[in-house]
């Protein structure tokens, strides 16, 4: 389905048979969207184009306000959440309180002090040439190319429209084929309230459609796995157009022996199996030091014990009856079978889980904790992005950040310890692009602070001003100092031709002084 203000279904001009859209927790079909390909997107982009012009010119506050509306929308739109329950699986809890409660939060930060100031001109003062200013200025870049996954089909998916249409840009969604109903609704939204047509379009359709977007855009935020991921930015590069790229991780959790084991053995479980497992910056793998690891262990295994897993009621807002929810993506279930077979092969425990879930409707695995896990099984080396966790024992802290740092992914992590500096200390050795001490997932929900992977874990970040400002072109104009114009013409007569002997001198003196 191509959303916009003045456009609604269409059928795709290549006859692409449309997506089915699941419950992934009941199986039942939710709805057809259109699959579109090439020529659909540049159509959109084509719109896109002639829409920035008006709304890059808007003063900050008009597009600030503009998104404020549209973010209030969201929130009390009766449709809205039940849409994002229904296609993902996932508790309506986590659609509420991270999902949602996170697209407000950003909202929030970019829309007041900071956006506006990261946004506005930026006035710097050369020191060898005090009659001149030079004056950054942040333009929008032109049409921003959004590609999401399926596990965060608002988080991932419209949030990273957020700082782009802030900016000024026009931005065009494609959201997961898998996951397309979140991003639509919002676009409704859009059109509902009367913002204007074309600034933001969603696009629905696969891997052809995102790859047109590529080819079209002035920017590309991608979100999604390293292979999709790879190709993304080979071909931005070839166009020589910005793209981030944020890719997968294996985020390590470090517990030291003087940690709190209780606390820590919820978070691994938290992070472990919040939305099924499927979170880009989950606890992938536990190192925990050896006195401590049977105890941490039987910790894990009594929390997981009580974890509730089922259907959710997307209708239901208000029941809270469900801590684990469905599998989103089928694919991701054979990877989990796949990893958990062979831990299991190499003479790793499965103390709890290890299977998928047959006696619930729809696609479910249960909740699976392995136990005396290797560095050289695949669980400890692979994505798996879904509700598996391994711990392994480690000597000592120096083993720890070894393993920690053989891996080429570097997304996220946490170090647990009784001492915050010690953990902090070990924190600043994890090649990662955010780590929590004494904590999982907060990175996520601190907006103010840049969020990104190193390696093969992606380019660029979200969040903070560089999350805002990477959305717009700079250009630099070097202009006079008020007050100062004078000195302009003398300085030039120095630069300029004829050029003269006495300033070389003069110059040389000058820069045996001060450098
Ligand atoms: P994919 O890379 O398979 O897909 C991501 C998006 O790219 C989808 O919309 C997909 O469309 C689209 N796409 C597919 N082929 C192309 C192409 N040739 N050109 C452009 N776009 C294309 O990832 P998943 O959706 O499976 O997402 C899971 C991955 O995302 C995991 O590895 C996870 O770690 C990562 N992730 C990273 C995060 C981070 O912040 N670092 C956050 C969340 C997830 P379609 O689905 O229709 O095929």
């Amino acid at each position: 389905m191509l959303l916009t203000t003045t456009l609604a279904d269409t059928a795709p001009l290549t006859g692409a048979p449309p997506l089915r859209i699941e419950n992934p927790a009941t199986g039942q079909l939710l709805q057809e969207v259109p699959c579109y390909g090439a020529a659909e997107v540049e159509a959109a982009v084509k719109r896109a184009r002639i829409a920035q012009k008006a709304w890059g010119a808007l003063p900050f506050n008009a597009r600030a306000n503009a998104l404020r509306r549209l973010l209030r929308a969201m929130r009390d739109d009766p449709v809205f959440l039940p849409t994002l329950v229904s296609e993902s699986g996932k508790p309506r809890y986590e659609a509420e309180l991270i999902e949602m409660f996170y697209a407000l939060e950003l909202t929030r930060f970019y829309t007041g002090k900071v956006g506006r100031r990261a946004l506005r001109d930026d006035i710097r003062h050369p020191l060898i040439f005090i009659n001149k200013r030079a004056r950054v200025v942040y333009h929008p870049r032109g049409v921003v190319g959004v590609i999401g996954p399926w596990n965060w089909p608002l988080l991932n998916n419209f949030a990273d429209c957020i700082p782009a249409l802030l900016a000024g840009n026009a931005a065009v969604l494609k959201p997961s084929e898998w996951t397309p109903l979140t991003s639509l609704r919002i676009a409704t939204l859009w059109r509902d309230l009367g913002l204007p047509d074309g600034v933001f379009q969603v696009v629905t359709g696969g891997g052809e459609a995102g790859q047109a977007l590529t080819q079209l855009c002035d920017m590309i935020f991608f979100t999604g796995s390293g292979r999709v991921g790879t190709m993304v930015a080979k071909a931005a590069g070839e166009r020589l157009i910005p793209a981030v790229v944020e890719l997968g991780g294996k985020s390590v959790m470090i517990v030291l022996a003087d940690a709190n084991i209780e606390r820590a053995a919820r978070a691994a479980v938290w992070s472990g199996f919040a939305h099924s497992g499927q979170v880009c910056i989950r606890t992938e793998r536990v190192l925990v030091e050896e006195p401590v690891a049977d105890r941490f262990i039987s910790l894990c295994a009594q929390e997981i014990g009580r974890l509730r897993q089922g259907a959710p009621n997307p209708s239901d807002a208000d029941t809270v009856d469900i801590d684990v929810g469905a599998m989103t993506f089928q694919p991701q279930v054979d990877v989990a079978e796949h990893l958990i077979a062979d831990a299991r092969a190499r003479g790793a425990k499965v103390l709890t889980g290890g299977a998928r879930r047959t006696d619930l409707p729809g696609r479910f695995f249960a909740p699976t904790l392995i136990a005396d896990a290797t560095n050289e099984m695949a669980v400890m080396r692979e994505e798996t992005f879904g509700p598996v966790l391994p711990v392994m024992r480690v000597r000592d802290a120096e083993e720890a950040l070894r393993i920690a740092n053989d891996s080429p992914m570097g997304l996220s992590g946490s170090v647990w310890s009784g001492s915050e500096a010690r953990a902090c200390a070990l924190a600043r050795r994890l090649e990662s692009g955010t780590v929590c001490v004494n904590d999982v997932l907060v990175n996520y929900l601190c907006v103010e602070a840049p969020l990104g992977g190193v390696k093969a874990s992606g380019m660029g970040v979200r969040h903070g001003p560089e999350g805002l400002r990477q959305f717009c072109r700079m250009e630099t104009v070097v202009e006079n100092r008020p007050g100062f114009g004078w000195l302009t013409p003398i300085v030039a007569r120095y630069l300029w031709f004829p050029y003269e002997a006495r300033t070389l001198r003069l110059m040389r003196k000058f820069m045996k002084v001060f450098y």
